[in-house]
């Protein structure tokens, strides 16, 4: 079963939203499959935007995303990988599309509330990089057929 890499940046957990954000993937339908509240060193961090590190925002990046706690997720369901990115809508929340978290909660592409994995590949690797196998729980939600 697919899955995807989500987690709620510091400005999310600040602005009190965690709940609001979890609900959207609970009430589409998706499996929480894992989930924890961390403080991210610099070196997970570094790791995690590895693919950024040559653009001018690397450093404050890595600064806002280790400036407090944030919550780590993995969600499992058909096509989540895509989905999850579509509830989350584009990186600069002024440009994201109302009724996704960043078009409904946003203003500025530094503060931008979550993360998600762009791709299969890039799930498989974050999900790997902050999760151990043991921290994640597999089970089958009792969905109704409506959600199946
Ligand atoms: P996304 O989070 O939508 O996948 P990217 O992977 O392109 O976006 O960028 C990673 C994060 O870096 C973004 O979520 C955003 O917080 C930050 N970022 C991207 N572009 C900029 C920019 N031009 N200025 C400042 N921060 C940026
Ligand atoms: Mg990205």
């Amino acid at each position: 079963m697919e899955r995807t890499f989500l987690a709620i940046k510091p400005d999310g957990v600040q602005r009190g939203l965690v709940a609001e954000i979890i609900r959207r993937y609970e009430t589409k339908g998706f499996t929480l499959v894992g989930m924890k509240f961390m403080k991210v060193s610099r070196e997970l961090a570094e790791q995690h935007y590895d693919v950024h590190k040559e653009r001018p925002f690397f450093t404050s990046l890595v600064d806002f995303i280790t400036s407090g706690p944030v919550v780590a997720m993995v969600w499992e369901g058909d096509g989540v990988v895509a989905s999850a990115r579509k509830i989350i809508g584009a990186t600069n929340p002024l440009t994201a599309e109302p009724g996704t978290i960043r078009g409904d909660f946003g203003i500025n592409i530094g503060r931008n509330l979550i993360h998600g994995s762009d791709a299969l590949e890039t799930a498989h690797r974050e999900i790997a990089l902050w999760f151990k196998e043991e921290e994640l729980v597999s089970w089958q939600p009792h969905l109704t057929p409506w959600l199946q």
